[in-house]
């Protein structure tokens, strides 16, 4: 049986039929700060959220060792002095727990959750042109009407099952990473397997096998992992941190991914390869995504140079598992480091040495079936007491194809998506007017360090929604032309990467997902700095290629 987590209650009766000047889906980091800004514009607004209370990723993400990839003092919220002043981080790469408690904190000083309804997962959003306002219903039949719809949804909410025959028929404990139990989950003792070695997996397999009697790792593909290299904040040095805030702020804001990590100037072949070898080397014992995002700035457009770097992976990969032929299952082969998304990792490889640990290759012997006691694969059954499913998610698009959004003339956006998103900026698609996309698909926020992102739709948005209070306009609209050139540039730029020569989600696959099987193009790769220059000047031009009445 797979434990899914609590069951919605119903929600609240007191607000059926309620109308709103902006309705937003989703109470995770980017559904907060939408809220407290609309808030300060006066706007009424209500928040609908599936979950039990805020924090989204990190309330449904409580899988053991689930934490941050990002510094966390360059995650949280920057727009308020107050927050920053009073919030300590306790590590520089926090667990989930600290960072939910984080998104409590930040519901509790803004008073956010008297506007926020939980346990309302949203079915169906449809435009009613003659009242010109979005009719919002949820599972359970509550309905809202709100004259603008923001989606908050999450590039990462939307978890999905492997499509292997028998999850259901499994007697055994059974988890998705993405919507782990509240209750605490023991491995002691137990005979585990995980199946996916995604960055969840990575997370989860390296706690597990701590206490697991046995550990079973199903791997499809092996991805390229890099040290994490956490360690503590105490005292003194958050205080340190505090004082450098606004550089760190700055810092990122300047950086293509808004992390703290910028990439070096130089190309990997300018240099020898003694200096070559020395800066990975470098960055190989540095803290955090400086091997991904503060790397030659060519690794990731140049074949040669990525091969380089892919090399130096492969070779540490090789030196810290002991089994060669373990440490050949682990080294990826189809992809390049950096090409798909990178698991940061503590001790992970080493987990591989230990004699409860075992590694099988699906793609070798493919699993065939779930049965009432473990996993079948085509060379054998394994009996289980648990299996944990860190099979990821339908990422970007995931949470928009889950609910029916219909537009003019009754379009819905999975219909017209179905190809590929198409977007203007990533916050709005032709046809869904009033329809604002935070963190969606073809917007910088996808590849960034997220909240910096957040913060910068966010505010985008809410500048939006002052400019059209200020004039009274009510309507806002992409025009297919502006539609049709943003999406065009998106690929333009795609075309110089790598990873869009293989399959991941950054390119829309997911063979989990019926209909996920072409490559698309979901993220935006020129940079958050170029896409904020052409938001605001977007804004300065009165909002050009926007239609505003
Ligand atoms: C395990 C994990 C670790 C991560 N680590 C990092 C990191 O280190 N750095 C980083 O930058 N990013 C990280 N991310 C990405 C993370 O998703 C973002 O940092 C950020 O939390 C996104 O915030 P959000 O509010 O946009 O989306 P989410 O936090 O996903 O919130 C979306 C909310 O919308 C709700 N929702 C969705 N559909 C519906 C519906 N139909 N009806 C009602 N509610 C709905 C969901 O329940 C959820 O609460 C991580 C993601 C995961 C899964």
């Amino acid at each position: 049986m797979l434990d899914v987590l609590e069951k919605p209650a119903p929600a609240a009766v007191g607000d059926r039929h309620g109308q709103y000047d902006v309705l937003v889906i989703g109470a995770g980091m980017s559904g907060m700060y939408q809220l407290y800004r609309l808030r300060q514009l006066g706007l009424t607004v209500r928040v609908i959220e599936a979950g039990g209370d805020v924090g989204g990723t990190w309330y449904w993400n409580r899988y053991p060792g689930a934490r941050f990839d990002s510094e966390s003092y360059s995650y949280g919220y920057s727009f308020s002095p107050e927050v920053l002043k009073e919030w300590s981080w306790s590590e520089h790469f926090s667990a989930q727990p600290e960072t939910l408690s984080y998104c409590n904190y930040i519901a509790d000083r803004f008073e956010l959750r008297r506007d926020i309804q939980f346990n309302a997962r949203v079915a169906r959003a449809i435009w009613d042109e003659a009242a010109q306002a979005w009719e919002v219903t949820t599972e359970d039949g509550m309905r809202l009407r709100g004259r603008f719809l923001i989606t908050a949804l999450g590039p990462l909410s939307a978890p999905t099952m492997p499509k292997i025959p028998g999850v259901g028929d499994f007697r055994g404990e059974a988890y998705h990473t993405g919507m782990w139990p509240h209750y605490p989950v023991s491995f002691r003792g137990k005979r585990v397997a995980v199946i996916g070695t995604g960055a969840t997996g990575v997370q989860t397999i390296q706690e597990v096998a701590k206490t697991a009697k046995q550990l079973t790792v199903f791997q499809r593909t092996p991805n390229w992992c890099a040290p994490l290299l956490n360690r503590p904040i105490d005292e003194a040095e958050m205080a340190e941190i505090r004082t450098r805030y606004a550089e760190i702020f700055e810092r990122c804001r300047n950086s293509h991914g808004c992390f703290i990590h910028n990439s070096d100037p130089r190309k990997a072949m300018e240099v020898s390869a003694e200096e070559r070898e020395a800066f990975y080397e470098k960055l190989y014992n540095e803290p955090g995504f400086g091997i991904w995002m503060g790397n030659f700035r060519d690794v990731l457009v140049d074949q040669r140079a990525n091969d380089t770097l892919s090399a130096f992976v492969a070779r540490k990969i090789r030196e810290r598992v002991k089994d060669p032929k373990v440490a050949e299952m682990l080294v990826p082969k189809n992809h390049g480091f950096g090409t798909r998304r990178v698991p940061l990792e503590t001790n992970y490889y080493e987990v591989y040495n230990q004699p409860n640990v075992e590694l099988v290759d699906i793609r070798a012997t493919p699993i065939e079936r779930i049965t009432a006691d473990g996993i079948r694969t085509n060379a054998r059954d394994f009996g289980f007491d648990m299996i944990i499913y860190a099979t990821g998610f339908d990422a970007i698009t995931g949470g928009f194809d889950r609910i029916e959004f219909r537009g003019l003339n009754g379009l819905t956006l999975k219909e017209k998506w179905k190809d590929g998103p198409r977007t203007y900026l990533g916050l709005q698609s032709a046809g869904f007017p009033n329809l604002l996309t935070l963190v969606g698909p073809h917007n910088a926020a996808t590849f960034c360090n997220i909240p910096r992102c957040i913060e910068q739709n966010v505010e985008w948005v809410s500048d939006l929604m002052r400019h059209m209070r200020d004039r009274k306009l009510t309507y806002v609209a992409a025009t297919p032309e502006a539609e049709a050139a943003w999406t065009e540039h998106v690929y333009e730029l795609a075309q110089k990467m790598l990873f869009t020569r293989i399959d991941s989600w950054f390119m829309g696959i997911n063979t989990n997902v019926e209909g996920k099987n072409k490559r698309t193009f979901l993220l935006y790769s020129g940079g958050a700095p170029a896409y904020r220059e052409r938001c605001d000047e977007v804004a300065k031009n009165g909002y050009a290629g926007f239609e505003l009445r």
